[in-house]
C-alpha cells in the first residue's frame, strides 16, 4: 500500500483515458499548413521579389531592404489572415533551449483605430536584451544591446496555442559588436566553411558544375514519458529532470520486452498528436517506436539541411514537452532520468552534399564516384582523429556524463566505425603498394578495380560513438536534451579543415606531375598512416578497448565534462575555429565559460535538491517509521518475545549515514572554488561522489521503510504505470 499522496496519484492515473484531439486528417491537409514556405511565397510575392528570395536562400547573401519590405508585407498578410496578432523573433541562446521575443503587429492611430503593421526592418532585425542570456562575459548589462537577425534559410511558421496564433521568425542572435551569442550563427558559418572547402576539392577532382555544398542532419530523439501526477510528487524530476534518488525496480529492462513492442495506447495517442502538430509545422516526422527502457520512446524525422533540421529539432523538443503536458505526461529529455536503466541519446545522422554531386558520403556505384567518396570519407577520419576530444567536448553536459562511459551509451573515447567492408578498403590503402609506381599496385587497388560498395552495410555497431551507416555518419554520443547545433558545428568545421588539407596535398601531388588517382591514393595513405588509429570496429564497451585506445593508440578518454570542456581552450581548437571563420577566439572562450557554468549549476542544483529532499521528505518518513518500529519492538519485549532488531539497527545505521552525507554535501556546496576549471573539478570530484553516497543511503532506506510512509513515487510506479 503506497503512501496517501502516492495513492492519490495512482487513482488519478487509473482514471486517465487516451486523450483524442481533432479528427484525423490527410497528409496533404496537414503538411506545412502553418509554414510560410517557398510555395506560399511564390504565390504571395511579386515574381522579381520571389526570385531574389529564392536566390538568397540557395546561395546565401543579403536580401536588400526593399525586398524585405515586400516579404514582410506578404508574411503579415498571410499570418494575420490566420489569426496572428503577434510575431516573435525566435533564437537559440547557449542554453539548449529556444528563446523568443514577442511583439504585437498593433499600431494605434490618432482616430482611435488600430492597424497591424510589419516592415522589412522589423522582419530583418529585432533587439532583445543581450545581457540576460548566457554570454560568457561578452555582454554586460551596461552594453546590453543584442540583435536578432532573420535567417532567411529557415522558414517562418505559425505557432498555435489555445488562445491565439504567433508568427515565428527564426533568427540569429548576435551582440552589438557582432559576436555570436547563439547556436545558429556558428552553424551557418560552419556550413559556409564546409562549402568553401568541398567546392575546392570537387573542382580539383574535375567536376565542371559544382552547386553549393551543405550539411544534412537527421536527429533521432529518445525520451521518457512519466505520468505528471508522479512528477508532481518528485521535486527532483520537476527541477532537474532526473531522479536523484530511487531504488531500482524488481523488474527493469532485463526482459527486453519493451523495445519495438506494441506502443501503449495512451502513448500512441500522444505521439499522433505530436506528429500532427509537427506536420503542420513542416517537420517531417518519420519514425516512432518504443525504446529499450520501460517508459522510453523515440521519434526521428526525415533528414533535412542541417540548419533547418536544427530549428526543427528544437521545435520537436518544444512540441514533445508541451503536448505531453496536455496528455497528463511529463516528457523527460534528460540523458539519464533513471539510474540503472538506459539513458536517452540523440543520434545525429550527418552528411554533406549538394545538388550536382549528391550526397558526398554516399559510396555510389562507379569507380569515379568511389574515389571522390574515399577522399571525403578520409577527410572525416582525419578530422575525427585530430579533433576527437573536441567532439567529446561538444557533447559534454552534466546529464550526458551519466551516459558516456557508463556501460550502455557509447564510450567517452571517440573512435570511428566504418563497417568491415570500408575498414578493409582503408586498411588496404594504408599498406597500399599503390603509392609505388608499379602498375601492378595500381591494378590491385586502383580506381578501376575498387569494389562496388553494398548500399546497406548490414552490420551495425551500437557501441561506437561515431559510426558510418551506409551514406552518412551517425554521431551517437549526443545527449537527448542537447541542441544538435554544437555537434553539427564541430563536424562541419573539422570536415572543412580536413578537406582543406586534403585539397592542398592533392594539389601538390598534381603539381608534381602525379595522376589524379595516384595522387589521391597517396594523400589517403597519408591520412591512414597518421590518423588510422581512430578507426575501430570492435566492442567500444570492452575494458580492453579502453586500455588499448589510450595506451596503444593515443586516443583520449575524457570521462567527465570537467575533463572534456577545457578542450575548447586548446590552441589547436582555437586555431581550427578561427581559420575556418566559424568562431573567433573571444566567441570560443565565451562558449567555454557558459558551458562550464552550466555544468556546475546543474550539479549544484541537484546537490541542493538532494539535501532538501533527504532532509524534508526522506528523513521524516524514516524517523516516523523508526519510532513506530521501536514501539512495536517494545511491545514484543513486554510480551516476553525476542524481537528481531536487525531492521531497526539497519534503519538507525542508514539514518546516520544520511545525516553525515547531508552534512558533507552542505559543506561541499558552501564554498565553491574560484575559476571555472577548479569549479568544474570540484563538482565532478567532490559533489558528484557525495551525491552518490547520499543516494545509496536514501535508496537503502527506501528498501526498508514502510511503503505507506514513503513519500516519493517509486521507480516501479513511474516506469510501469501509464
Ligand atoms: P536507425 O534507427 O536505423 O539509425 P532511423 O531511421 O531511426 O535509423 O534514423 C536514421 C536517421 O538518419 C533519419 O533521421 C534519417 O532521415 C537520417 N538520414 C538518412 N540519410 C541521411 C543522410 N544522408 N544524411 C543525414 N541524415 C540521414
Ligand atoms: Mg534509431
Amino acid at each position: 500500500m503506497p503512501s496517501p499522496q502516492r495513492f492519490a496519484a495512482l487513482q488519478q492515473i487509473q482514471r486517465r483515458r487516451p486523450m483524442t484531439t481533432e479528427a484525423p486528417e490527410s497528409l496533404e491537409a496537414l503538411w506545412g499548413r502553418d509554414v510560410f514556405s517557398l510555395t506560399v511565397m511564390k504565390e504571395a510575392l511579386p515574381g522579381r521579389v520571389f526570385k531574389s528570395v529564392q536566390r538568397t536562400i540557395k546561395e546565401g547573401g543579403k536580401l536588400d531592404l526593399s525586398m524585405a519590405n515586400a516579404v514582410a508585407e506578404a508574411m503579415k498578410a498571410w499570418a494575420t489572415a490566420r489569426g496572428a496578432l503577434y510575431y516573435a523573433h525566435v533564437f537559440y541562446p547557449l542554453t539548449n533551449s529556444t528563446a523568443e521575443k514577442h511583439d504585437g503587429f498593433i499600431v494605434p492611430k490618432a482616430d482611435g483605430q488600430a492597424i497591424a503593421t510589419f516592415t522589412g526592418k522589423l522582419l530583418v532585425q529585432g533587439e532583445p536584451d543581450g545581457s540576460s542570456f548566457p554570454n560568457g562575459g561578452i555582454r554586460s548589462t551596461f552594453e546590453a544591446r543584442g540583435y536578432t537577425a532573420w535567417d532567411i534559410t529557415s522558414p517562418a511558421y505559425l505557432m498555435h496555442t489555445p488562445n491565439g496564433v504567433t508568427l515565428c521568425i527564426p533568427t540569429v542572435f548576435v551582440s552589438w559588436t557582432g559576436e555570436a551569442l547563439d547556436k545558429k550563427t556558428p552553424l551557418l558559418r560552419s556550413n559556409g566553411a564546409v562549402n568553401r572547402q568541398a567546392q575546392r576539392l570537387l573542382q580539383l577532382l574535375g567536376n565542371n558544375e559544382v552547386a553549393p555544398v551543405n550539411s544534412s542532419c537527421g536527429a533521432e530523439q529518445e525520451y521518457f514519458l512519466v505520468d505528471s501526477a508522479f512528477v508532481a510528487l518528485r521535486p527532483d524530476l520537476l527541477l532537474s529532470g532526473r531522479t536523484i534518488f530511487g531504488k531500482p525496480p524488481a523488474k527493469g529492462q532485463q526482459f527486453d520486452d519493451h523495445y519495438f513492442g506494441a506502443i501503449p495506447e495512451r502513448v500512441q495517442v500522444f505521439m499522433q498528436d505530436v506528429e500532427r502538430q509537427l506536420y503542420r509545422l513542416g517537420v517531417p516526422a518519420k519514425t516512432r517506436h518504443n525504446e529499450v527502457a520501460p517508459g522510453q520512446f523515440e521519434i526521428a524525422p526525415f533528414h533535412e539541411a542541417a540548419n533547418v533540421a536544427t530549428d526543427h529539432q528544437q521545435l520537436t523538443m518544444t512540441v514533445l514537452r508541451n503536448t505531453a503536458r496536455k496528455h497528463g505526461f511529463t516528457c523527460l529529455l534528460h540523458e539519464k532520468p533513471f539510474a540503472g536503466i538506459n539513458g536517452s541519446g540523440k543520434h545525429v545522422n550527418w552528411s554533406i552534399g549538394n545538388a550536382t554531386q549528391g550526397n558526398l558520403l554516399d559510396p555510389g556505384s562507379t569507380p569515379h564516384q568511389n574515389l571522390q567518396f574515399l577522399l571525403f570519407c578520409g577527410a572525416v577520419i582525419r578530422g575525427v582523429h585530430r579533433f576527437g576530444p573536441l567532439l567529446r567536448s561538444v557533447v559534454a553536459t552534466a546529464g550526458n556524463d551519466h551516459r558516456l562511459g557508463a556501460n550502455e551509451a557509447p564510450p567517452a573515447i571517440i573512435s570511428v566505425y566504418l563497417g568491415s567492408q570500408l575498414e578493409d578498403v582503408f586498411n588496404q590503402i594504408r599498406v597500399g603498394e599503390i603509392t609505388g609506381s608499379s602498375d601492378g599496385g595500381v591494378m590491385q587497388l586502383g580506381v578501376d578495380t575498387l569494389p562496388e560498395f553494398a548500399k546497406d552495410p548490414g552490420d551495425r555497431n551500437r557501441t561506437s560513438p561515431f559510426a558510418f551507416t551506409g551514406n552518412r555518419f551517425e554521431f551517437r554520443a549526443v545527449g537527448s536534451g542537447q541542441s544538435v547545433a554544437g555537434p553539427l558545428v564541430a563536424l562541419n568545421t573539422i570536415m572543412a579543415d580536413s578537406l582543406q588539407w586534403i585539397t592542398d596535398q592533392l594539389e601538390a601531388e598534381l603539381q608534381r606531375g602525379q595522376s589524379l588517382e595516384l595522387g589521391a591514393f597517396a594523400v589517403l595513405r597519408q591520412v591512414m598512416e597518421q590518423h588510422g588509429a581512430v578507426v575501430f570496429g570492435g566492442d567500444g564497451y570492452a575494458t580492453s578497448w579502453h586500455e588499448q585506445a589510450v595506451q596503444e593508440r593515443g586516443l583520449e578518454n575524457l570521462r567527465s565534462s570537467a575533463d572534456a570542456l577545457p578542450v575548447l581552450r586548446r590552441e589547436a581548437v582555437r586555431t581550427l575555429f578561427e581559420q575556418q571563420g566559424v568562431l573567433s577566439a573571444v566567441e570560443l572562450e565565451s562558449r567555454y565559460e557558459v558551458y562550464a557554468e552550466q555544468y556546475c549549476l546543474a550539479i549544484e542544483v541537484e546537490a541542493r535538491l538532494a539535501l532538501q529532499m533527504a532532509r524534508t521528505l526522506v528523513y521524516p518518513a524514516a524517523v516516523r517509521y523508526l519510532s513506530e518500529l521501536g514501539g512495536a519492538l517494545q511491545e514484543q519485549q513486554a510480551m516476553g518475545l525476542h524481537p528481531n532488531l536487525a531492521v531497526r539497527n539497519q534503519l538507525g545505521d542508514l539514518l546516520n549515514q544520511l545525516n553525515n552525507h547531508c552534512d558533507a554535501l552542505e559543506t561541499g556546496l558552501a564554498e565553491p572554488p574560484h575559476g571555472s576549471e577548479a569549479h568544474m573539478r570540484h563538482c565532478a570530484d567532490q559533489l558528484m561522489p557525495l551525491l552518490l553516497e547520499l543516494r545509496q543511503a536514501v535508496d537503502g532506506l527506501e528498501a526498508v521503510v514502510d511503503d505507506t510512509l514513503w513519500p516519493l513515487p517509486s521507480y516501479q510506479e513511474m516506469l510501469f504505470m501509464r
